[in-house]
């Protein structure tokens, strides 16, 4: 018998939790977890060709050209014996494309929490810079306010963590992502979960999951990863 390989992709803006609930897939699922950031950064540290491409793009804050991108996904994706995740990817029209002829995705799952809930929980943290030491001001506050509790020194809002710059990355998402996003609509292969918190979103994925991932692919592949 010949398996059919489960191909899911889960996407979300900056802050949506899509790490929380990758890791979760993973465990529950036992399906393998691929980052394109991640493969670009060991490529990078490989000094592979496609990491050389990649490099001044990622350094410049840019986006990997498309070519670039999809020659190493679908190097990595295609040897896989196993059910993945893929995350990260794709990020434009183009790239959807060429992945959906060569790998024909089963699920993508998007994260759809409120902009507005995103900021709120990323511009209430302060970092103590020396120690790396994170607070928040609703969840972790600091023992007096502004202050570290170990050292006393002030604490400083990293540049990242400021409300115009997470807003400003959270609209280049959704305005580079809406397209990526109607694709798969138009393929009916989209599932959307809205929610706040992870915790609120997670029962919903692993509903989804267990209806979508059969339990032979589930058993067969257990031993893989
Ligand atoms: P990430 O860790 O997902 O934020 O990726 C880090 C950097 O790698 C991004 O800022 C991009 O420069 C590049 N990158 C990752 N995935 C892609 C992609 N699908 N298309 C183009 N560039 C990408």
């Amino acid at each position: 018998m010949t398996l059919k390989i489960f191909r899911a992709i889960i996407m979300g803006p900056p802050g949506s939790g899509k790490g929380t609930v990758s890791s979760r897939i993973v465990k529950d699922f036992n399906i393998k977890h691929l980052s394109s950031g991640d493969i670009l950064r060991s490529q990078i540290l490989n000094k592979t060709a496609a990491g050389m491409a990649a490099k001044k793009y990622i350094d410049e804050g840019n986006l990997v050209p498309d070519d670039v991108m999809v020659n190493l996904i679908i190097g990595e994706l295609h040897p896989l014996k196993q059910n993945w995740l893929l995350d990260g990817f794709p990020r434009t029209v183009p790239q959807a494309e060429t992945l959906y002829q060569k790998e024909p995705v089963d699920v993508v799952m998007t994260l759809n929490i409120p902009d507005k809930i995103i900021i709120n929980r990323i511009k209430g943290r302060w970092t103590h810079a020396p120690s790396g030491r994170i607070y928040h001001t609703e969840f972790n506050p600091p023992k007096v306010p502004g202050v570290d509790d170990v050292t006393g020194e002030p604490l400083l809002q990293r540049d990242d963590d400021k409300e115009e710059t997470v807003n400003r990355r959270l609209q280049a998402y959704w305005k580079l992502t809406q397209p990526v996003l109607d694709f798969y609509r138009e393929l009916s292969i989209l599932e959307e979960f809205k929610g706040k918190y992870s915790n609120e979103i997670w029962p919903h994925v692993h509903k989804f999951l267990s209806t979508k991932i059969t339990p032979t692919q589930y058993t067969e592949y257990k031993g893989f990863s």
